[in-house]
């Protein structure tokens, strides 16, 4: 990424301390991003920073890690202030922070419902909300939302997360239309199945019949969505806007 002219571009990923936020934070500063990380609070700080100083070692780049419940619209807003507080600016928002509470509808609680709604969705327009006043005014900025093949096409047991999945979708679209005037672009991702902590509970029996249904014959590494992000955030991406990019090997064909 080029330097502005107060610097290396920012980027601010949520829940980056594991899993696909983190496979993000480090492409993102391998491409040349000063970076913020964030996990939902102090029980998983001591194992964010580990990681920021790693980045930081690895490649050379500025990072912040901010602790913050991305579902708490007043966290949300300092987790972007502390960002451009210890950065500089935001260039580039990652929504990517998301939890699962899994049950068939007969037996999903209105806590398990409320909890993906408001991390997953009601997390996003917050973030949103925040990065998208400072984008505004420095007239330029990416934002990129973590959707899922669950949100496009429905899956059994996962009625809440679906939901907030599909919303993170109508998010991604009405912004873009919003904010492409004041030249930012806002596209979801939506990848399969990716072996993170998320699916780690799947059972090898489980792995194995999943495997079997996607075109490309494995569940996605954390790095095959990151390098989607990557692109997204590059000068090459400057005209796509609007999108939902599926990253399945092949699963919703
Ligand atoms: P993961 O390994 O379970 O990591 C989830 C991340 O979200 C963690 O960093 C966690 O922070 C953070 N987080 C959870 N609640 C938060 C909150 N209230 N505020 C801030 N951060 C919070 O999940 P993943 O597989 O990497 O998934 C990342 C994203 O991709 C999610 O949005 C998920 O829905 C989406 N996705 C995943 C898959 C998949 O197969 N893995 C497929 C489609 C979409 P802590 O470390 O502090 O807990």
């Amino acid at each position: 990424m080029e330097q502005t002219s107060e610097g290396a571009a920012v980027a601010l990923i949520t829940g980056s301390g594991r899993g696909i936020g983190l496979a993000c934070a480090r492409a993102l500063a391998e491409a040349g991003f000063d970076v913020a990380l964030n996990c939902s609070g102090v029980g998983s700080l001591e194992r964010t920073r580990v990681e920021a100083d790693r980045i930081r070692q690895d490649f050379g780049v500025q990072t912040a890690v901010v602790a913050a419940d991305v579902a708490d619209m007043t966290a949300a807003k300092e987790l972007v202030e502390g960002t451009v507080e210890a950065l500089g600016r935001l260039d580039v928002l990652v929504n990517n922070a998301g939890i699962t509470r899994d049950g068939l509808i007969a037996r999903m609680s209105e806590e398990d419902f409320d909890d993906v709604i408001n991390i997953n969705l009601k997390g996003t327009f917050n973030c949103c909300k925040a990065a998208a006043k400072v984008m505004m005014k420095q007239r330029c900025g990416r934002i990129i939302n973590m959707s899922s093949i669950v949100g496009l096409y429905g899956n059994a047991g996962q009625t809440n997360y679906a939901a907030s999945k599909a919303g993170v979708v109508g998010i991604t679209k009405s912004l873009a239309k919003e904010l492409a005037r004041r030249h930012i672009t806002v596209n979801a991702i939506a990848p399969g199945y990716i072996a993170t902590d998320m699916t780690g509970a799947l059972s090898e029996e489980q792995r194995t019949a999943i495997s079997e249904r996607v075109g490309l014959g494995r569940l996605g590494e954390a790095q095959d969505v990151a390098a989607v992000v990557a692109f997204l955030a590059s000068p090459a991406a400057a005209y796509i806007t609007g999108q939902v990019i599926a990253v399945d090997g092949g699963l919703s064909l």
